[in-house]
């Protein structure tokens, strides 16, 4: 295993994807952010990173539904860091209406960020990992990549697919000391979910406490949201010898939901 670590996490100015680069640089890792929001408020969080954890922090604000601006990202990660080791593929959007109304261009939209973008960030860094012998491919899928909700027939779609295309990707590195799993967080409180809550209460015709107790958490075991620690707790283990067994795996984070 390389040390210190090189991880690229795509989507990592917001919620999951931040949570898991600050867990990355706590880990002693260097980390390329990515994802859209105020340059200034990026810019903090990066140098932030870097002085309180003394590793190298980049910011490459690739659009997710852009090919070469994704291999561009890679590059850049690949120069300023000499290689990447640990891909997170966390970009993602949501868009919650029926299928008879759901928009052509919202529909494309989730299926290029939430699933495609992986196929071509894994496509640009698999053949560095299988050379050095060493890799770690970490997709955030969902709960919804395992069991379905209505009214997010795109994001259901995408999620399946990362699940699938993750296991492809374990059996292609299996020999070469590159793992691929994906996380299947339950509800994680982060801007995806906050903005989805008034869109669900139309769509139910249900108030927006109604959508928190009866939709978003009512499957949880737990009643609780998902903290975004924790599932960065999961991608770290991930990244050590210790979890070199563990791929092809879709590992729930969802306090019991798909045990129904
Ligand atoms: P979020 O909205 O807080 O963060 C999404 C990130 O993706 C942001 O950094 C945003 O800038 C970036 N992004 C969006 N479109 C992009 C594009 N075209 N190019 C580059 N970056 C882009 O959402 P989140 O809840 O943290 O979601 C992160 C991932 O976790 C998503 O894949 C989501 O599906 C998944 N997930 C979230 C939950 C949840 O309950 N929040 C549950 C399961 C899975």
């Amino acid at each position: 295993m390389p040390a210190p670590l090189n991880a690229v996490v795509t989507g990592s100015t917001s919620g999951i994807g931040l949570g898991i680069a600050t867990a990355f640089a706590e880990n002693g890792m260097n980390v390329m952010l990515n994802g859209f929001g105020d340059a200034d408020d990026i810019e903090r969080v990066r140098a932030g990173l870097e002085e309180k954890h003394r590793v190298s922090v980049r910011y490459n604000g690739a659009d997710m539904t852009k090919p070469a601006e994704i291999r561009a990202l890679i590059k850049e990660a690949e120069t300023a860091f000499g290689q990447v080791d640990v891909l997170v593929n966390n970009a993602g959007i949501q868009h919650v209406t029926k299928i008879e109304d759901f928009p052509e261009e919202k529909f494309d939209a989730i299926i290029a960020i939430n699933l495609v973008s992986a196929f071509h960030t894994t496509k640009a860094v698999m053949a560095g990992m299988k050379a050095r012998g060493f890799g770690r491919v970490i997709n955030i899928a969902s709960a919804h990549g395992l069991v379905a909700s209505p009214f997010k027939s795109a994001y259901v779609a995408a999620k399946h697919g990362v699940v699938g295309m993750t296991k492809t990707v374990a059996l292609e590195g299996a020999e070469f000391g590159v793992t691929a799993n994906a996380i299947c967080p339950g509800y994680v409180k982060t801007p995806l979910v906050e903005k989805q809550i008034p869109d669900t209460a139309k769509e139910r015709g249900i108030s927006e406490e109604e959508v928190v107790k009866d939709v978003l958490l009512a499957a949880q075991s737990t009643k609780k949201f998902v903290k975004i620690e924790e599932v960065g707790a999961l991608a770290c283990f991930l990244c050590t010898e210790g979890a070199a067994s563990i791929t092809g795996a879709a590992l729930p984070v969802d306090g019991g939901w798909v045990a129904h």
